[in-house]
């Protein structure tokens, strides 16, 4: 077999190589097979991904001139247009990184420019249009026969457009209709969008299905142009004039479509299609590019309508917010839980730490309402104590005038007996007795005053006339006393806010203290001096004695309760005394006399202008 094949090729090597042109043919294809590789082969392919909304034929038909143009004037590259019906398809195409070029409507462009980042790199100029700004609206028809003229009429009524999201099928009439207050969603009895071919549209119209129908413009014209004899039978809705744009319009017109990159490509691909693109010459029936076009009416649109990139603005609701927001809100929802409950937290223990104050404060009133009791009772005791100790004397005071009232009763009856009673006699015995009476009762009255129970007052009390009294009471109640002399330096207002009766006791424990340490003295020896003086803003006042005085020992323990050098003393004389002159803001100190024997007791208390 093997040796019959060889035999066979030789023969015919034999006759191709004696063939004249075998020579030529063969440099040929091997030229052929260089360039082939040198381009074609080698070339990078480039990917254009196209929206093929009227279907493929019609996509190849209208692209194929571009993708010639792009492989004849970049022959580096060879571009090859992939074909996709749906934006799904195109954004999934993106997302994986498969088409390097995109050529869509400008609707899908914006809403991928938002997702993926592609851009734009030149806009389209449609032959029959002439411009790139101004390409593209909606053509809203009804019947002819129908009573509809304006889109303001739509109200109510039922309208076929292509899809929800369809641009000029649909997008662009809603924009206009929400512009005339007619909400599409709501206002419209029926939207019902039948896909594409957008001939479906207009065959609901027709066939009177629905109200209206929502077109892209240059549709009817082209249908007329194919010869399609119905067209007649529809009419515009607000039709509109734009100079220059050849077709029935009812919205505004919107740039054409653009051809974008991807984040992928590569920017020498890029820059050459760009640059290639915009050299693509003018014919009468084909495309042809333009600089980028500004998409900004595009983003308007959509920002209006809620929809493509700016759909969350739907999402503008409780409920929406709600859910776009709910770490935040769950943190401020926290928060305010947190603020909730530490303000019930500080405002229990707030009226916790109250009760406890009203409590302790109750408790305190209490305990200074017992105290003051106790201290009214030791007052009431002490004083008692000064009457226990002068009762001997105070016996003896009060027998002196009752003798002497005797000795005068029984001398007028004497007198009557003897008949030498006299009316001068009768006169002077009656005014005897009644001196003496009196002077009895004075001594009784200013013991039942003194000892009297009696809560703390505060009066406007003058300091010398309290001595003299506490003077008077002492010098009435003892059988002897020394001279007790008052010094008053104020000239007549040793006026303080006090206490009458308690500051007298203060001055008569004071004089009779004074009176028991001059007790070993020989009596002309014993003088006992009250000086009453202003001090600043003070009243002072000091008793002072010419007595046995006390040792360091006994000094030390002057105040203290309990201490009395007296077998009859009780030692609660001074510490009340000292307590009563700091209930009433003031001072009470003891001092040895300087120049010889003796005590000085002094008590400072605020004059009267000077009492708060
Ligand atoms: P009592 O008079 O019951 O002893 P006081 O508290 O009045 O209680 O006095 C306490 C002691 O202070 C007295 O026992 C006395 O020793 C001493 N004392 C008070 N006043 C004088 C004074 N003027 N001179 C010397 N000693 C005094």
């Amino acid at each position: 077999m093997l040796k019959r094949g060889s035999g066979i090729l030789n023969i015919a090597m034999q006759q191709l190589v004696r063939y004249p042109h075998f020579w030529a043919i063969l440099r040929v294809a091997v030229l052929s097979v260089i360039l082939l590789c040198s381009t074609g082969a080698y070339a990078s392919n480039v990917v254009v991904g196209v929206f093929a909304y009227q279907g493929e034929r019609a996509a190849i038909s209208d692209w194929s001139p571009v993708i010639a143009h792009l492989n004849t004037a970049l022959p580096e590259y060879r571009f090859r247009a992939e074909h996709f019906f749906d934006a799904e398809g195109m954004r999934k195409a993106i997302a994986e990184g498969r088409v390097d070029l995109v050529i869509t409507n400008p609707g899908y462009y914006v809403t991928m420019e938002a997702e993926f980042g592609i851009s734009r790199i030149a806009t389209l100029v449609s032959s029959h249009i002439g411009t790139a700004k101004q390409a593209i609206g909606s053509v809203v028809i009804a019947r002819a026969d129908s009573d509809l003229r304006d889109l303001s009429g739509l109200a109510g009524k039922s309208v076929a457009a292509v899809a929800p999201d369809a641009f000029g099928g649909y997008l662009i009439a809603a924009r206009e209709l929400l512009r005339l207050g007619v909400v599409p969603d709501k206002d419209l009895a029926e939207t019902r969008f039948v896909g594409l071919p957008m001939a479906k549209v207009i065959d609901a119209v027709k066939r009177g299905e629905v109200d209206a129908g929502i077109i892209r413009t240059c549709l009817l014209e082209q249908m007329a142009e194919q010869g399609s004899p119905d067209v007649a039978a529809l009419r515009v809705l607000s039709p509109r004039k734009v100079e220059g744009f050849p077709c029935a319009l009812s919205t505004a017109l919107y740039p054409d479509w653009p051809i974008a990159v991807t984040r992928q490509t590569d920017p020498a691909i890029a820059k050459a299609v760009a640059r290639a693109l915009l050299e693509m010459p003018e014919t009468k029936d084909g495309p042809s590019w333009t600089v980028p076009a500004d998409y900004q009416p595009v983003h308007d649109l959509y920002r209006e309508l809620h929809a493509g990139p700016y759909a969350y603005l739907r999402d503008i609701t409780p409920q929406g917010l709600a859910l776009r927001f709910w770490p935040w809100l769950l943190g401020l929802t926290l928060l305010l839980v947190a603020w909730v409950v530490h303000t019930i937290r500080v405002e229990y223990l707030v009226q916790r730490r109250t009760t406890e104050l009203h409590d302790s404060l109750r408790a305190r009133q209490a305990a200074e309402t017992k105290m003051r009791e106790s201290q009214e009772q030791m007052e009431h005791l002490s004083r008692l104590s000064v009457l226990g100790e002068l009762s001997g004397s105070l016996a003896h005071e009060i027998n002196q005038p009752l003798t002497t009232i005797g000795t005068y009763a029984r001398t007028v009856l004497r007198l009557q007996s003897n008949g030498a009673l006299t009316p001068d006699a009768v006169t002077e015995a009656c005014t005897e007795i009644a001196d003496e009476a009196e002077r009895a009762g004075g001594i009784v009255q200013r013991i039942r005053h003194f000892s009297r129970k009696r809560a703390a007052a505060r009066d406007k009390v003058d300091l010398a006339a309290i001595a003299e009294e506490a003077r008077r009471l002492i010098v009435g109640m003892m059988a002897w006393t020394p001279d007790v002399h008052i010094d008053d330096r104020t000239q007549g207002s040793a006026l303080v806010l006090a206490d009458g009766p308690q500051i007298q006791q203060v001055l008569l424990n004071l004089i009779k203290n004074a009176i028991d340490a001059s007790r070993d003295l020989a009596p002309e020896r014993q003088h006992i001096q009250v000086v009453i003086e202003p001090a600043d803003k003070r009243m002072l006042v000091r008793v002072i004695d010419s007595g046995g005085g006390l040792d360091d020992d006994q000094f030390a323990h002057l105040f203290e309760p309990f201490f009395t050098t007296k077998p009859d003393g009780l030692g609660l004389g001074l510490p009340i005394c000292k307590t009563i002159i700091e209930a009433h803001g003031g001072r009470l100190w003891a001092e040895r006399n300087s120049g010889g024997a003796g005590m000085c007791f002094s008590f400072s208390l605020p004059s009267h202008e000077h009492s708060s």
